[in-house]
């Protein structure tokens, strides 16, 4: 059978070494991947001056699927984010961020099972703002109707198809009636379409009170840009951090599987990030491609090696360094082990 190709972006700081990592893993499991790498961000501008080379774009066009590590983003300055640019120029209007309590893994809460669907075109991140006066800057927040209803369409699809129970829109309509009044109107009517789905909504300060104190209530969170950002991030902190935490960009013509986490460069180069997020957004991508069955032996692997064999790094409270447990994981691939147990992770 012949191999499937897809785009590969390493990313910067410890993006090289979960990507690294995570291929090992897909190609231990059989996935019959061949990568197209290519280079974004800091190491793009060294190598030709632009931080997202049009072949970046092109390759991902034609593949339609794409792994990508963490890109570091300038605070205050520098090039617009090449995340929101990759999102923006693909339409990869879902980013999709599961955040699920795991066997094993620390954390304060129990039975949190919370999907995140965020819509990623749009709203601040349209990176539109300029100087009114010195001292006075103005940026534009933009809401559509047509987003706002196709990811809304999206999130209830989701819903459907995973047999989830509950749709909560969160939003600020209470001050920004205007735009999160569109955004939850549209919100509204596309719920109507799907009357065996719960369809409520709460403002987005009283939802992260919520979060933090009954986690386990919610089910799928529909929220625009900025919100879905930070409350994506509160959610991985439900279930032991952003080291574990897998998303997925999806749009009509490609899609674009990444971890929540960024560049983390306080561990970059130093063998102790943790993998486990990417591999598991490169879970998420072989459902995408109806590999299933590679899905599941990754899965039944991670459930074996950090279940019964209480191997994890040493941001879930472990000892292992990246390649420890990549080469765990890969050995538990190789042995076919765990692939009777119902895989949890
Ligand atoms: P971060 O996610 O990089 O790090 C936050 C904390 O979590 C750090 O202490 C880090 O060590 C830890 N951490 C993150 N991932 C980990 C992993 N896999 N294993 C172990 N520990 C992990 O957030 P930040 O420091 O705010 O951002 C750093 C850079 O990453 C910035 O330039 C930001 O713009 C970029 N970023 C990129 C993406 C992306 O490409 N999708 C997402 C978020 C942030």
């Amino acid at each position: 059978m012949s191999k499937t190709t897809i785009t590969l972006i390493p990313g910067d700081g410890i993006g090289p070494e979960v990507s690294r990592a995570t291929m090992r893993v897909l190609d231990a499991a059989g996935a019959d991947l061949e990568y197209e790498i290519h280079v974004a961000g800091a190491e793009a501008v060294k190598q030709s001056g632009n931080p997202l080379p049009d072949e970046v774009l092109e390759s991902v066009k034609k593949n339609r699927v794409a792994l990508k590590g963490p890109v570091a983003t300038q605070v205050g300055g520098g090039f617009q984010s090449i995340n929101v640019q990759l999102r923006q120029k693909l339409e990869l209007y879902a980013n999709l961020r599961p955040s699920r309590s795991l066997p094993s893994i620390p954390s304060r809460f129990e039975n949190v099972d919370i999907v995140v669907v965020r819509e990623n075109t749009e709203d601040l991140y349209s990176g539109l703002e300029h100087i009114v006066v010195p001292g006075v800057v103005e940026s534009l927040k933009i809401i559509t109707e047509k987003a706002s209803t196709r990811i809304a369409k999206f999130a209830f699809e989701y819903a459907r198809r995973h047999n989830r129970k509950r749709v909560t829109a969160v939003h600020k309509a209470n001050i920004m009636k205007l735009s999160d009044g569109l955004f939850l109107n549209c919100f509204r009517k596309v719920a109507a379409d799907y009357p065996e789905i719960k369809a409520d909504d709460k403002i987005v300060d009283n939802m992260c009170m919520q979060l933090v104190i009954r986690p386990e209530e919610w089910d799928i969170l529909l929220l625009e840009n900025l919100y879905g950002d930070i409350v994506s991030d509160l959610c991985a902190g439900l279930v032991g951090g952003l080291g574990v935490v897998p998303g997925a960009n999806i749009g009509e013509e490609a899609s674009v599987f990444e971890a929540v986490h960024g560049t983390a460069p306080d561990i970059a180069g130093r063998d102790l990030a943790n993998p486990l997020a990417l591999i598991r957004s490169a879970i998420l991508m072989l459902y995408h491609m109806h590999k299933d069955e590679a899905a599941e032996r990754v899965r039944a692997a991670l459930r074996h090696v950090i279940v019964k064999r209480g191997i994890r790094t040493r941001d879930l409270g472990g000892e292992a360094g990246t390649t420890q447990f990549t080469d765990a994981v890969v050995e538990a691939i190789q042995a076919g082990e765990g692939t009777t147990a119902p895989a949890t992770l």
